[in-house]
């Protein structure tokens, strides 16, 4: 499998290529209950017990094929992501920088993390090495922790975890993102409101990242009692962060779902091998809808159609409907 994938339509950042330095199975901290690769397969909290991991190597040659396909100039962003939490990879500061020499510094790099190693100073200076880290921050209490994040035995208390991401702030030169899920469950548990969100706003007043993003899994998967915010709620939250962050003279940008939209432009693609191994790659990756194939793969809405077509004919792929309305497509 590529260590290469995309590039898929980020709502945050546009045309991200994705660089995926864990590959399945799922090897993570954390199992999130809105986690969309399903549960979580490998546990683990320690870089030093990843057995098989991705390579400076292995990335340096997909990357090297990738960039012969597609223009360079026709991407936003580069993306560590993917299957699990990148960090636990002990040579992703070697491979950040391979990837900067092969887009030659043209294109922001950013790292998705889900901050349970930045307690550690070594995984801190080997991620302040990104121009973008986005530090995910779903609860600023335990037991909202431990109820979205399930936490595996190994990974930090939430204490930790916030005050290494403010330590993280003062460190790196880039950019320092939160991103944050909303989400509402059927046994009346939420972050939207009452104390979770209380205390969530409060460590996020703490860290005053440059960003923060107010997000929610509105795609289908994750587990079946979970319901994500809708946007109007969504909005309801960011005002009061707004007002929040005025009061305590704080001056983080806000990048809300559903308001912010990086989505729709198209990728220019030099050649395609095969337009179905290519959908297939980026769907393992990321669920997505139609008008996300075709700006990824940079064709047209008519031929993604008779691709997916195809494509779940022969039982590769299945449709499902998110919680507004949207038809997603996933790998079988
Ligand atoms: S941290 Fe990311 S990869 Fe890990 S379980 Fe949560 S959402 Fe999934």
């Amino acid at each position: 499998m590529s260590t290469v994938y995309g590039p898929v339509p980020s709502w945050r950042f546009g045309r991200s290529l994705g660089i995926d330095v864990v590959v399945p199975p799922k090897t993570c901290s954390f199992n999130c209950i809105y986690c969309q690769l399903g549960r979580t397969k490998v546990k683990l909290s320690n870089p030093a017990e990843f057995k098989n991991y991705v390579t400076t190597n292995d990335v340096e040659r997909d990357l090297e094929k990738y960039l012969a396909d597609i223009d360079v100039n026709s991407i936003d962003v580069v993306t560590f992501s993917g299957s699990g939490e990148p960090t636990l990879n002990p040579d992703i500061g070697d491979i950040v920088e391979c990837v900067r020499r092969l887009t030659s510094g043209k294109v922001p790099i950013v790292l998705l993390t889900n901050s349970s190693l930045l307690y550690r100073d070594d995984i801190r200076r080997k991620v302040a090495r990104f121009d973008v880290v986005v530090a995910k921050l779903d609860a600023g209490d335990e037991k909202t922790y431990r109820i979205i994040n399930r936490p595996i035995k190994d990974a930090p208390d939430i204490e930790a975890i916030k005050e290494s991401i403010e330590k993280l702030k003062k460190e790196m030169n880039g950019r320092l993102m939160t991103q944050t899920m909303f989400l509402y469950t059927d046994f009346d548990f939420t972050n939207c409101e009452g104390e979770p969100l209380t205390n969530l706003m409060n460590a996020l007043v703490d860290i005053e990242p440059d960003t923060i993003q107010i997000d929610t899994p509105y795609r289908p998967g994750g587990e079946k009692f979970l319901k994500p915010a809708s946007v109007d709620e969504l909005r309801t939250i960011a005002k009061r962060f707004e007002d929040f962050m005025e009061k305590m003279n704080v001056h983080s940008e806000l990048w809300v779902f559903g308001v912010h939209d990086k989505r729709g432009r198209k990728v220019a693609w030099k050649e395609h091998v095969s337009v179905s191994d290519e959908i297939m790659e980026l769907l393992k990756r990321r669920p997505c809808r139609i008008v996300d194939i075709a700006d990824s793969i940079g064709i047209s809405y008519s031929e993604t159609l008779k691709s997916i077509k195809n494509l779940l004919q022969k039982s590769l792929i299945i449709k499902r409907i998110s919680s507004n309305g949207e038809k997603y497509y996933y790998p079988v």
